[in-house]
């Protein structure tokens, strides 16, 4: 933040380690979704700014010295950035809650908390082993073989508005651990919890300038000089399918490495023997967490019919009971939806549940509460009698709407589970272990929970099958995709060394 006019800050672009005001001095509102209010003035970078970002990154890769920093060295280094995030916390869970429409208990028990350890695990793991093991090589040459880990370079980041800060560390932290430089873009509606970490990560000075570069403006502008200017490496993406795959054919064209978190539309399935207290509840946090405005939200969910109408009862009448709220709150279960936008395609969606043939159990309404009028709010849906081939029950919602699908045999709804283009994540709860697991192995998703849902682990990797994307994140799994890896190969004695071509002949074949 450089200057404010009235009321409204005004943030710029952190390119070079230095805030700077847009080219074309374009600034846009970013609002709080629970009451409309304008936040900040955010700048809107253009192509030429996003250039300038880019080409700081590329320096700061090929003549800086972070990329050949001692990794001990750039593990203390992030470890300090962490601390310096940490003891600002507040300030980052306030634009959380604020700018995003979070509520409290997501900002301070989850996203916070768990982003700053996400952040911790690759400050430790920056402090890495250079060299990838390799067994002895005898054939074709007796030699010494080194496989060295290397940073890719400059990586362009694109993240969503529905985990600000959390995106932000998942892509920013594994790509510094392993000595890359980055351009990042947070979503257009939700800027200010990257702006904010970067302003203390800037008051630390502890980063070389250029390292990290931040560009504020529209996905349409910004995200296509990202994925096509040669000067950037690799792309790392979390957003929707559809923009996911534009970003895959933009990148196409200079061969960039890509990674992709993209959208699911998770099967949740209720085993027989279910622990019933545990499953509903736990349905619901699977549903309505951040109002159902998460990547792997269990928005299928699968119940046996010998227990329907019980599960159903007690789920309806939980769901009925969640407080819609400001985000600021600390009794909101849900908050407001992301914009005006997403609230009309959500009541889009209610209606065509109606449509085909489902039925609303739960139906979604604007509040009447006078306090919420200039927010965007809409209360729970549940739709019963859905049949998994309906849209709402293929298509990402992304809104507060569950659809429960009844099936007859575990079977039959493994098959439906499966029956989507995503496959991000899902449920299994039961009270045998060993039913879940078999359950688990066999549903085409990259991460399974068992009597659980949302756990998502620094150690462990957290990613899409099929069309929900291309690599993971987190863990070792999460580094290894900010890596390149280099054989240098050196012979033990010169016999096979380019000589040889010259020096062997060839035996006659006998005729
Ligand atoms: P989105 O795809 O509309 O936007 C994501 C980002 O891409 C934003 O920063 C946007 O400005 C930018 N963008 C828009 N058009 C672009 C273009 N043509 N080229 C490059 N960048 C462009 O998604 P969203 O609405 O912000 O987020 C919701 C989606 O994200 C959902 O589909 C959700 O499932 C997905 N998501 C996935 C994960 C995951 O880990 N798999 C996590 C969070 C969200
Ligand atoms: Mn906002």
């Amino acid at each position: 933040m450089n200057r404010s006019n009235g009321d409204a800050p005004y943030y710029n672009l952190y390119i070079n380690g230095q805030w700077r005001a847009p080219i074309a001095e374009q600034y846009r509102p970013t609002i709080d979704p629970s009451t409309g209010e304008t936040l900040g003035m955010i700048a809107q970078a253009d192509i030429e700014d996003t250039r300038l970002a880019i080409r700081a990154a590329r320096e700061a890769f090929d003549d800086g010295y972070w990329p050949s920093m001692a990794p001990g060295e750039r593990s203390r280094l992030l470890h300090a950035l962490v601390d310096a995030i940490e003891a600002r916390q507040d300030e980052i869970a306030d634009a959380e809650m604020r700018d995003g429409g979070c509520t409290w208990r997501k900002a301070h028990l989850l996203d916070i908390p768990v982003g700053l350890i996400h952040f911790r695990h690759f400050a430790k793991l920056a402090d890495m082993e250079p060299l990838e093991p390799v067994p002895q090589i005898t054939f074709p040459a007796l030699s010494y073989n080194f496989v060295l880990r290397e940073p890719i370079g400059v990586c362009g980041q694109i993240i969503p508005w529905n985990f600000p800060f959390l995106m932000a560390v998942w892509k920013i932290a594994p790509a510094l651990a392993a000595g890359n430089t980055v351009v990042i873009k947070p979503a257009t509606f939700t800027p200010l919890s990257l702006l904010k970490m970067t302003e203390i990560i800037h008051e630390t000075g502890l980063l070389p300038p250029g390292v990290l570069n931040v560009v504020t403006g529209p996905g349409q502008v910004v995200g296509p000089e990202i994925c096509t200017n040669p000067m950037v490496d690799k792309i790392a993406f979390t957003g929707s399918t559809e923009v996911g795959r534009e970003i895959m054919q933009q990148a196409a064209s200079t061969i960039k490495k890509v990674t992709l978190e993209l959208g699911g539309k998770s099967p949740n399935i209720i085993l027989e023997d279910a622990d019933l207290d545990l499953a509903v509840d736990g349905s619901l946090w699977a549903t309505f967490m951040h109002n159902g405005q998460a990547c792997e939200s269990g928005t299928r969910l699968f119940v046996p019919a010998s227990i329907y109408d019980e599960f159903l009862e007690r789920l309806v009448d939980r769901a009925s009971k969640l407080r819609v709220g400001l985000s600021s709150s600390g009794d909101t279960d849900l908050g407001p939806v992301i914009s005006a936008g997403q609230l009309r395609t959500i009541e889009e969606y209610i209606r065509l549940g109606i449509e085909e043939g489902a039925t609303p159990v739960l139906l979604g309404k604007r509040p009447e509460d006078p306090e919420l009028q200039n927010g965007f709010f809409i209360t729970p849906t549940i739709f019963t009698d859905v049949d998994n081939s309906m849209r709402i029950a293929q298509e990402e919602i992304f809104g507060p709407v569950l659809c429960v699908i009844k099936y007859d045999g575990l079977e039959d709804a493994i098959r439906m589970a499966n029956d989507t283009i995503y496959g991000l994540a899902a449920g299994v709860w039961s009270r045998d272990i060993e039913t879940a697991v078999s359950v688990a192995k066999r549903i085409r998703a990259g991460t399974v929970w068992i009597n659980d849902y949302h756990m998502i682990n620094a150690e462990a990797p957290f990613g899409g099958y099929k069309q929900s994307g291309i690599g993971r994140e987190l863990g070792t799994w999460g580094l290894k995709e900010y890596l390149e890896i280099k054989h240098i190969h050196v012979p033990l004695n010169n016999e096979r060394s380019g000589k040889f071509w010259f020096d062997i002949v060839a035996p006659r074949t006998s005729e």
